[in-house]
């Protein structure tokens, strides 16, 4: 069941969105997006299912490559289909099971509304016990660069307990990272692997809060072997 996040490396997108962006939504040059997308299909050898995220908590299961669904997590039991989430500061949350895998997009508001919660009862409901469970958080902003105006760091808070931090220098900030593994622990996952890169410092990273207008990499689940 593996996983995988890209960076810009790979690509042929011009600035700013250089390198592998993967977003048809960003006001990239759709040949190259078509192009960047290929690469990935070429190098996983296996269709690879995007979605339109809308930063909700709405969950689609899938069968079948298709058209993008409207949607903020996927999930299958199905091998060979790859699932992608597509951010730039947002976390891409990988979740592994044995014979279920899932991908979620789980930005401020999207923790806030519950898609984890959502993805993890699909996930149960195509048979994935809690305790079997793998979950990546993948490269998002950290706390130390995510400052929000104080008001909305409480009212975050509020609804995901956790996620209330301090920027590097000293302003209200919330913690993707922390609010995320609460509500993962709460649920009964255990075992949690939290990647330490920051998309706000890492340049082979897109980031929305660094660049404003810029590409979108990928957080990739699915079953099946390792090309
Ligand atoms: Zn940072």
């Amino acid at each position: 069941m593996p996983v995988l996040v890209t960076s810009r490396s790979g690509g042929v997108s011009d600035p700013p969105f250089e390198g592998l962006n993967l977003g048809d939504h960003v006001g990239d040059a759709d040949e190259a997006v078509a192009v960047n997308r290929r690469r990935l299909v070429d190098r996983l050898r296996m269709p690879v299912q995007y979605m339109r995220q809308v930063h909700g908590r709405q969950v689609a299961v899938l069968r079948r490559h298709g058209p993008p669904p409207q949607a903020d997590a996927l999930v299958t039991d199905v091998p060979g289909l790859v699932l992608a989430v597509m951010v730039a500061d947002c976390a891409p949350v990988l979740f592994e099971a044995p014979a279920v895998v899932g991908v979620a997009h789980a930005g401020r508001v999207g923790m806030a509304s519950g898609v984890i919660h959502a993805t993890l009862g699909a996930l149960e409901r195509l048979g994935a016990a809690r305790d079997e469970l793998r979950v990546t958080i993948g490269p998002c902003i950290c706390a130390g660069c995510y400052e929000v105006p104080e008001d909305l760091r409480c009212e975050v808070d509020t609804q995901v307990p956790g996620s209330a931090a301090t920027t590097r220098v000293g302003t209200a900030a919330i913690d993707l990272r922390a609010g995320i593994r609460r509500q993962l622990a709460a649920a009964g996952v255990t075992d949690i692997t939290i990647s330490a890169r920051c998309t706000a410092e890492d340049p082979e990273l897109y980031s929305y809060r660094r660049e404003g207008r810029t590409g979108r990499f990928a957080g990739l689940a699915w079953l099946g072997p390792t090309p």
